[in-house]
């Protein structure tokens, strides 16, 4: 069935047509407040996490006690944006109409959540809907504050600077890249949680390495400006980038933060974060943004946000601590370990186990242990393949040093991850590679 044909089919269900066909109908009748529904097992985002655990909940309940609120008609495999950024892949590759990947029959309701309200088990949404639920998944995934930064979001009019953390944006690193001559590229990390905290140097060393190819790289001064006061936060494969960092005469400069952006004067300003006050101001040939990043503002003060605002969840079985019949995977929760599509697959196959429990009035009996990856590309054939846990162990599947760069992690990365993405997390096939790391390390991890 072709991408429209499904749209067409799956909207049918959805609240965006219920918005045409109200807008129309409001001219001979009133409102449209009265909106309600019903449905079993509701799942809020349809990113990675939403349509992992909507495939996953179908199995379980059927397709017609499932549904998801989504408002984007197309979604994206947002790990490739490296790539995309880096000119190795095109942003095309990285998206498919949303209809295309909610599982047939689960309704797609194509409208924004406004308000969640879990003591009256009901959320709203952006067209006027009530949607009331038994079972509640929220997967709302993070918010991008580039607006936090004096000069930003209109510096980006501006050639010279571009992010691959938004679909509007990748494409302009890609040209800063392409049209550098001479000067310092500069690349930053935000003073806030972020998902992928590899990414934001990942387009460094693929900067580096396409310099290098296009005999520019002498000309080039490139600096890492990041908030943090690491290199990477596990400690083995921090010692593992510091070694190329060096060898590839990289500035790392820990503890700053991009607060502006002068883009007619190719400036951007950072922040010392050990000296309060102390501003530095860098000029920059290229400047590649990684945005403040925070929780969903659907979730912000709501009563099932902790204090910073993300969603509250036992960090083991992955069900909100005051609401039983709530429960969360992704970016969006307060999860303490890294925030990526791979901690999202090894999620879905906790929570799925810990909803079928909950649902047979059991007690949950699965743990989450905090499994995240990020394949850390350090250039256009090579990858470290970093894989850890909530305490910071590395828990890799291969049995080999991970922390070396190896080409075919890279082309895992390239073209093995987005055909699991595609076809196994979200249909709720991949729960991560917890069995194949067991059967590697013969049943010793
Ligand atoms: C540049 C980049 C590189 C990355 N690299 C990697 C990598 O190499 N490996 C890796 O594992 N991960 C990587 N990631 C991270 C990964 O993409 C995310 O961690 C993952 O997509 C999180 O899934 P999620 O479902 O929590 O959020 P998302 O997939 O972002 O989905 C959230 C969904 O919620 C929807 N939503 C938001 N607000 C509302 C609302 N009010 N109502 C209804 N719906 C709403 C959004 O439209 C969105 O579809 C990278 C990300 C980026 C940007």
């Amino acid at each position: 069935m072709s991408a429209s044909a499904l749209r067409t089919q799956v909207s049918r269900w959805g609240c965006s047509r219920a918005r045409d066909w109200t807008s129309y109908q409001s001219l001979h009748t009133t409102s449209r407040a009265t909106s309600k529904e019903h449905v079993k097992v509701l799942v809020l985002g349809g990113g990675s996490g939403g349509i992992a655990m909507s495939a996953r909940m179908k199995r379980k309940v059927g397709a017609e006690n499932v549904a998801v609120v989504e408002p984007s008609e197309m979604h994206y495999y947002q790990p490739i944006w490296t790539l995309v950024g880096a000119g190795a892949k095109s942003v095309e590759s990285s998206g498919r109409p949303t209809a295309s990947i909610v599982p047939s029959g689960v309704r797609w309701i194509r409208s924004k959540v406004t308000e969640v309200n879990p003591d009256t088990n009901s959320v709203r949404t952006d067209c006027g809907k009530e949607i009331t639920y038994e079972y509640l998944i929220v997967a709302l995934g993070l918010q991008l504050h580039y607006e936090r930064i004096k000069g930003l979001p209109e510096a980006f009019h501006h050639p010279k600077i571009g992010s691959n953390y938004s679909l509007k944006t990748v494409q302009k690193t890609w040209k800063a890249l392409q049209e550098f001559r001479e000067g310092n590229a500069i690349f930053s990390f935000p003073n806030s949680p972020v998902k992928c905290a590899g990414a934001p140097q990942k387009i460094m060393y693929l900067s580096d390495a396409y310099l290098r190819k296009t005999g520019k790289r002498s000309n080039a001064t490139i600096i890492y400006n990041t908030s943090l006061p690491v290199l990477f936060g596990i400690k083995k494969y921090a010692d593992a980038l510091w070694e190329i960092v060096r060898a590839r005469d990289l500035n790392v400069n820990l503890r700053h933060n991009l607060i502006e952006v002068r883009p007619e004067k190719q400036e951007a300003v950072f922040e010392n974060l050990d000296k309060p006050g102390v501003t530095k101001v860098f000029e920059y040939e290229m400047l590649h943004v990684t945005p403040p990043m925070g929780p969903p503002d659907v979730l912000k003060g709501s009563p099932l946000a902790d204090e910073a605002g993300w969603l509250n969840l036992n960090k083991e079985t992955l069900q909100h601590p005051v609401y039983p019949n709530v429960f969360g995977i992704g970016d969006c929760t307060n999860l303490p370990t890294a925030k990526t599509a791979a901690a999202v697959a090894a999620q879905s196959g906790v929570l799925d186990r810990t909803i079928s429990r909950i649902m047979k009035k059991n007690h949950p009996d699965k743990k989450y242990d905090g499994y995240t990856s990020c394949p850390l590309v350090t250039s256009y054939n090579t990858v470290i393949l970093a894989e850890f846990d909530y305490n910071g162990q590395p828990l890799e599947t291969f049995p080999l040093d991970q922390s070396k760069e190896r080409r075919i992690m890279y082309h895992m990365k390239a073209d093995l991850m987005p055909h699991l993405y595609w076809h196994g997390l979200l249909r709720g096939l991949w729960g991560g590679p917890g069995p194949y790391r067991t059967l590697m390390h013969l049943g010793m991890k």
